[in-house]
Protein backbone atom coordinates (compact mmCIF):
# COMPACT_ATOMS: atom_id res chain seq x y z
CA UNK A 1 0.00 0.00 0.00
CA UNK A 2 2.85 2.77 0.73
CA UNK A 3 4.75 1.44 -2.26
CA UNK A 4 4.99 4.13 -5.08
CA UNK A 5 2.60 3.88 -7.80
CA UNK A 6 3.54 3.03 -11.03
CA UNK A 7 3.26 5.30 -13.64
CA UNK A 8 0.33 3.37 -15.21
CA UNK A 9 -1.34 4.07 -11.44
CA UNK A 10 -0.55 7.64 -11.47
CA UNK A 11 -2.42 7.76 -14.61
CA UNK A 12 -5.80 5.72 -13.62
CA UNK A 13 -5.78 8.13 -10.13
CA UNK A 14 -5.45 11.01 -12.34
CA UNK A 15 -8.09 9.75 -14.90
CA UNK A 16 -10.15 9.12 -12.06
CA UNK A 17 -9.26 12.49 -9.65
CA UNK A 18 -10.69 14.23 -13.01
CA UNK A 19 -14.00 11.86 -13.17
CA UNK A 20 -14.82 12.96 -8.95
CA UNK A 21 -14.33 16.65 -10.52
CA UNK A 22 -16.65 15.73 -13.70
CA UNK A 23 -19.28 14.79 -10.93
CA UNK A 24 -18.80 17.67 -9.08
CA UNK A 25 -19.69 19.65 -11.89
CA UNK A 26 -22.53 17.46 -12.94
CA UNK A 27 -23.91 18.26 -9.58
CA UNK A 28 -23.23 21.61 -9.73
CA UNK A 29 -25.23 21.60 -13.17
CA UNK A 30 -27.72 20.01 -11.91
CA UNK A 31 -28.69 21.75 -8.53
CA UNK A 32 -29.05 25.12 -10.77
CA UNK A 33 -31.10 23.00 -12.90
CA UNK A 34 -33.25 22.39 -10.17
CA UNK A 35 -33.28 26.20 -9.41
CA UNK A 36 -34.80 26.64 -12.89
CA UNK A 37 -37.36 24.46 -12.48
CA UNK A 38 -38.81 25.55 -9.29
CA UNK A 39 -38.40 29.26 -10.34
CA UNK A 40 -40.27 28.05 -13.58
CA UNK A 41 -43.13 26.98 -11.32
CA UNK A 42 -42.93 30.11 -9.28
CA UNK A 43 -44.03 31.25 -12.64
CA UNK A 44 -46.44 28.90 -13.58
CA UNK A 45 -48.59 29.64 -9.86
CA UNK A 46 -48.22 33.68 -10.51
CA UNK A 47 -49.98 32.84 -14.10
CA UNK A 48 -52.47 30.34 -12.53
CA UNK A 49 -53.00 32.91 -9.69
CA UNK A 50 -53.82 35.78 -11.93
CA UNK A 51 -55.69 33.13 -14.33
CA UNK A 52 -58.43 32.59 -11.51
CA UNK A 53 -58.68 35.74 -10.35
CA UNK A 54 -59.61 37.05 -13.67
CA UNK A 55 -61.73 34.27 -14.34
CA UNK A 56 -64.18 35.12 -10.30
CA UNK A 57 -63.70 38.59 -12.45
CA UNK A 58 -65.34 37.15 -15.48
CA UNK A 59 -68.00 35.51 -13.62
CA UNK A 60 -69.15 38.54 -11.82
CA UNK A 61 -69.23 40.79 -15.51
CA UNK A 62 -71.37 37.97 -16.97
CA UNK A 63 -74.00 37.87 -13.90
CA UNK A 64 -74.03 41.81 -14.12
CA UNK A 65 -75.12 41.35 -18.40
CA UNK A 66 -77.41 38.71 -17.00
CA UNK A 67 -79.27 40.83 -14.32
CA UNK A 68 -79.12 44.08 -17.03
CA UNK A 69 -81.09 41.77 -19.79
CA UNK A 70 -83.06 40.53 -17.04
CA UNK A 71 -84.01 44.40 -15.97
CA UNK A 72 -85.04 45.03 -19.34
CA UNK A 73 -87.35 42.34 -19.61
CA UNK A 74 -88.88 43.57 -16.49
CA UNK A 75 -89.11 47.20 -18.07
CA UNK A 76 -90.69 46.32 -21.18
CA UNK A 77 -93.13 44.57 -19.86
CA UNK A 78 -94.08 47.43 -17.45
CA UNK A 79 -94.04 49.54 -20.52
CA UNK A 80 -96.41 47.19 -22.13
CA UNK A 81 -98.84 47.14 -19.16
CA UNK A 82 -98.52 50.75 -18.90
CA UNK A 83 -99.83 51.72 -22.74
CA UNK A 84 -102.59 48.62 -21.41
CA UNK A 85 -103.84 51.26 -18.63
CA UNK A 86 -103.93 53.67 -21.12
CA UNK A 87 -105.92 51.75 -23.46
CA UNK A 88 -108.01 50.48 -21.32
CA UNK A 89 -108.36 53.71 -19.27
CA UNK A 90 -109.70 55.75 -22.71
CA UNK A 91 -112.53 52.77 -22.80
CA UNK A 92 -113.76 53.72 -19.58
CA UNK A 93 -115.78 56.60 -21.18
CA UNK A 94 -116.99 53.84 -23.67
CA UNK A 95 -118.79 51.47 -21.66
CA UNK A 96 -122.45 51.36 -21.39
CA UNK A 97 -123.06 50.09 -18.12
CA UNK A 98 -122.07 50.66 -14.47
CA UNK A 99 -121.40 47.00 -14.39
CA UNK A 100 -119.52 46.71 -16.90
CA UNK A 101 -117.27 50.22 -15.70
CA UNK A 102 -116.92 48.54 -12.42
CA UNK A 103 -115.44 45.26 -14.28
CA UNK A 104 -113.21 47.37 -16.22
CA UNK A 105 -112.46 49.64 -13.61
CA UNK A 106 -111.03 47.13 -11.30
CA UNK A 107 -109.12 45.10 -14.35
CA UNK A 108 -107.05 48.81 -14.83
CA UNK A 109 -106.53 48.66 -10.88
CA UNK A 110 -105.05 45.07 -10.79
CA UNK A 111 -102.59 46.27 -13.89
CA UNK A 112 -101.64 49.30 -11.61
CA UNK A 113 -100.94 47.04 -8.90
CA UNK A 114 -99.19 44.63 -11.20
CA UNK A 115 -97.23 47.59 -12.61
CA UNK A 116 -96.03 48.85 -9.30
CA UNK A 117 -94.33 45.48 -8.28
CA UNK A 118 -92.68 45.47 -11.61
CA UNK A 119 -91.28 48.88 -10.91
CA UNK A 120 -90.31 47.69 -7.50
CA UNK A 121 -88.63 45.15 -8.48
CA UNK A 122 -87.01 46.51 -11.99
CA UNK A 123 -85.40 49.12 -9.15
CA UNK A 124 -84.54 46.43 -6.81
CA UNK A 125 -82.57 44.96 -9.74
CA UNK A 126 -80.95 47.89 -10.67
CA UNK A 127 -79.78 48.60 -7.13
CA UNK A 128 -78.34 45.44 -7.13
CA UNK A 129 -76.65 46.46 -10.55
CA UNK A 130 -74.77 49.23 -9.77
CA UNK A 131 -73.50 47.01 -6.28
CA UNK A 132 -72.23 44.26 -8.44
CA UNK A 133 -70.73 47.36 -11.26
CA UNK A 134 -68.90 48.89 -7.74
CA UNK A 135 -67.93 45.43 -6.74
CA UNK A 136 -66.44 44.77 -10.62
CA UNK A 137 -64.61 47.87 -10.35
CA UNK A 138 -63.13 47.34 -7.08
CA UNK A 139 -61.67 44.00 -8.70
CA UNK A 140 -60.43 45.27 -11.56
CA UNK A 141 -58.73 47.54 -9.86
CA UNK A 142 -56.98 44.72 -7.26
CA UNK A 143 -56.62 42.24 -10.48
CA UNK A 144 -54.59 45.44 -12.42
CA UNK A 145 -52.20 46.19 -9.43
CA UNK A 146 -51.49 42.50 -8.83
CA UNK A 147 -50.73 42.00 -12.27
CA UNK A 148 -48.48 44.49 -12.04
CA UNK A 149 -46.93 43.00 -9.16
CA UNK A 150 -47.10 39.77 -10.88
CA UNK A 151 -45.05 41.51 -13.69
CA UNK A 152 -42.59 42.49 -11.58
CA UNK A 153 -42.63 39.28 -9.94
CA UNK A 154 -42.10 37.41 -12.80
CA UNK A 155 -39.04 39.42 -14.02
CA UNK A 156 -36.98 39.62 -11.28
CA UNK A 157 -37.54 35.30 -11.53
CA UNK A 158 -36.77 35.51 -15.08
CA UNK A 159 -33.55 37.43 -14.17
CA UNK A 160 -32.24 34.62 -11.87
CA UNK A 161 -33.43 31.78 -14.39
CA UNK A 162 -31.11 33.74 -16.74
CA UNK A 163 -28.34 34.04 -14.36
CA UNK A 164 -28.58 29.85 -13.39
CA UNK A 165 -28.67 29.35 -17.70
CA UNK A 166 -25.55 31.59 -17.69
CA UNK A 167 -23.72 29.34 -15.07
CA UNK A 168 -25.30 26.19 -16.08
CA UNK A 169 -23.57 26.93 -19.54
CA UNK A 170 -20.05 28.19 -18.36
CA UNK A 171 -20.13 24.63 -16.12
CA UNK A 172 -20.85 22.71 -19.24
CA UNK A 173 -18.25 24.73 -20.68
CA UNK A 174 -15.77 23.84 -18.10
CA UNK A 175 -16.86 19.94 -17.68
CA UNK A 176 -15.92 19.50 -21.65
CA UNK A 177 -13.22 20.84 -21.45
CA UNK A 178 -12.34 18.32 -18.12
CA UNK A 179 -13.80 15.53 -20.03
CA UNK A 180 -11.40 16.08 -22.97
CA UNK A 181 -8.56 14.64 -20.63
CA UNK A 182 -10.77 11.52 -19.82
CA UNK A 183 -10.26 7.87 -21.60
CA UNK A 184 -13.35 7.59 -23.40
CA UNK A 185 -14.05 4.46 -22.09
CA UNK A 186 -13.60 5.62 -18.57
CA UNK A 187 -15.66 8.68 -19.84
CA UNK A 188 -18.43 6.80 -21.42
CA UNK A 189 -19.00 4.52 -18.09
CA UNK A 190 -18.87 7.42 -16.02
CA UNK A 191 -21.71 9.07 -18.37
CA UNK A 192 -23.79 6.10 -18.29
CA UNK A 193 -23.58 5.10 -14.69
CA UNK A 194 -24.28 8.77 -14.29
CA UNK A 195 -27.67 8.32 -16.08
CA UNK A 196 -28.68 5.41 -14.65
CA UNK A 197 -27.98 5.94 -10.99
CA UNK A 198 -29.45 9.60 -10.70
CA UNK A 199 -26.44 11.77 -10.74
CA UNK A 200 -24.16 9.66 -8.62
CA UNK A 201 -21.46 7.44 -10.73
CA UNK A 202 -18.13 7.59 -8.74
CA UNK A 203 -18.61 7.27 -5.16
CA UNK A 204 -15.93 7.20 -2.09
CA UNK A 205 -15.73 3.85 0.34
CA UNK A 206 -16.39 5.27 4.03
CA UNK A 207 -15.56 2.67 7.05
CA UNK A 208 -14.92 0.09 4.09
CA UNK A 209 -18.85 0.95 2.77
CA UNK A 210 -19.87 1.91 -0.39
CA UNK A 211 -21.11 5.53 -0.16
CA UNK A 212 -23.36 4.70 -3.22
CA UNK A 213 -24.93 1.36 -1.73
CA UNK A 214 -24.18 0.84 1.47
CA UNK A 215 -23.24 -2.31 1.16
CA UNK A 216 -19.87 -3.40 2.70
CA UNK A 217 -16.52 -3.36 0.42
CA UNK A 218 -14.13 -6.17 0.69
CA UNK A 219 -11.27 -5.28 2.55
CA UNK A 220 -9.09 -7.39 -0.28
CA UNK A 221 -11.05 -4.42 -3.24
CA UNK A 222 -10.26 -2.00 -0.91
CA UNK A 223 -6.11 -2.64 -1.59
CA UNK A 224 -6.69 -3.11 -5.22
CA UNK A 225 -8.62 0.06 -5.33
CA UNK A 226 -5.30 1.93 -3.72
CA UNK A 227 -3.05 0.01 -5.91
CA UNK A 228 -4.85 2.23 -9.44
CA UNK A 229 -4.77 -1.19 -11.45
CA UNK A 230 -7.78 -0.28 -13.08
CA UNK A 231 -11.04 1.46 -12.01
CA UNK A 232 -12.84 -0.60 -9.90
CA UNK A 233 -16.41 -0.69 -9.12
CA UNK A 234 -19.08 -1.48 -6.51
CA UNK A 235 -19.91 -5.20 -6.98
CA UNK A 236 -23.33 -4.85 -5.49
CA UNK A 237 -24.32 -1.00 -7.39
CA UNK A 238 -21.48 -0.97 -9.81
CA UNK A 239 -20.30 2.66 -9.05
CA UNK A 240 -16.80 3.68 -9.61
CA UNK A 241 -15.23 3.69 -6.23
CA UNK A 242 -12.50 5.62 -4.93
CA UNK A 243 -10.78 6.35 -1.74
CA UNK A 244 -9.50 9.98 -0.42
ZN1 LIG B 1 -22.26 0.31 -4.05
Amino acid sequence: MDQPLTENAQIVKVQLGILVHLQEQDEKINYRRNQMKNLKGKIEAEDERLREQRDVLDGRKRELEQLRKERHGVELSFKEKQALIQKLGGQLFEVKTNEAYNALASEIKQHKQENSLLEERALEMMMAEDDLLAGIAQAEKALAEEEQRGAALKDEIQREISRWEKEIEDLQTQWKSSSQEVKPVYLERYCRLRDAKGGRAVVKIENDVCDGCRMAIRPQAVIELQKYRELLCCDNCARILYVE
